[in-house]
C-alpha cells in the first residue's frame, strides 16, 4: 500500500498565490483519490512493487494505462508539493550557471517555462528538468506523462496544468497562475538537490516507499 505522501507545509502557507481551499482540495481529494485508485489497482492484481518509480516504469507506453495513469499522477502530485516554497529563495551556485548557459537568464527561463505551460493544450504538466546535470529544458506533457521512464532525465521542478490546480483562485488564467507560480513559489532550493543529484549520479526524489510510509503514517 502506498500512503499519500503529506503536503510538506501548512494548508494555508502558499497563500495568495495558492489558497488553502485550492491546497486541501488538491491533496486531500484530487491527489488521495489517485493514491487509493492506485492500491486498488494494484490490489485486484495482488501486486505489491518496492516503490512507485517501478510502477511507473513498467507500465509507460504499452503497460496497464489506468495503472500508469493513478501511479504516475501519485507520483507527479507529491513532486509538485516538494516544487513550491513559502520561502523565496532565488537560485544560486551551479543551478544559477546553468541557467544561465541554457536561458541566458531566469527571466528568459521563466519566459520559456510560462510559454510551455500556457500553450499546452488540455492537461498535463510543465516540468523544468535536466539531461545528467549538463543541460536544462522545459518541456510539457500530457495527462500523467512524466520523465520517470527516462533513464537519463531528471525533473527538477514542475507545476501542474490541470484546472484543478488554479481554477478556483485563477479561473481560466492559466498564464497568470504559472507567472505568479514562477516567481512566488518554485522552490530553488529543491531544484538544486535534485541537479546535484543528476551530477553525481546520487539518489534524486522519490516517492515514500510503501513500507517506510505505512510506518510513518
Ligand atoms: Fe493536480
Amino acid at each position: 500500500m502506498f500512503t499519500l505522501a503529506p503536503l510538506p507545509y501548512d494548508y494555508d502557507a502558499l497563500s495568495p498565490t495558492l489558497s488553502a481551499t485550492t491546497l486541501r482540495l488538491h491533496h486531500d481529494k484530487h491527489h488521495a483519490t489517485y493514491v487509493k485508485t492506485l492500491n486498488n489497482l494494484l490490489a485486484d492484481k495482488k501486486e505489491s512493487p518496492r516503490n512507485l518509480e517501478d510502477v511507473i516504469r513498467s507500465n509507460a507506453d504499452n503497460g496497464n494505462a489506468k495503472l500508469f495513469n493513478n501511479a504516475a499522477q501519485a507520483w507527479n502530485h507529491a513532486f509538485f508539493w516538494q516544487s513550491m516554497s513559502p520561502t523565496r529563495h532565488a537560485p544560486d551556485g551551479e543551478i544559477s550557471a546553468l541557467i544561465k548557459s541554457a536561458f541566458g537568464d531566469l527571466e528568459s527561463l521563466r519566459e520559456a517555462f510560462v510559454e510551455a505551460g500556457a500553450d499546452h493544450f488540455g492537461s498535463g504538466w510543465v516540468w523544468l528538468t535536466t539531461e545528467r546535470g549538463e543541460t536544462l529544458n522545459v518541456i510539457a506533457t500530457h495527462d500523467a506523462k512524466d520523465t520517470v521512464p527516462e533513464a537519463s532525465v531528471t525533473p527538477l521542478l514542475v507545476c501542474d496544468l490541470w484546472e484543478h490546480a488554479y481554477y478556483l483562485d485563477y479561473q481560466n488564467e492559466r498564464k497568470r497562475y504559472l507567472e505568479a507560480w514562477f516567481d512566488a513559489l518554485s522552490n530553488w532550493s529543491f531544484a538544486t538537490s535534485q541537479l546535484s543529484a543528476a551530477r553525481s549520479g546520487g539518489d534524486s526524489w522519490r516517492y515514500p516507499a510503501p513500507d517506510s510510509a505505512a510506518r510513518a503514517a
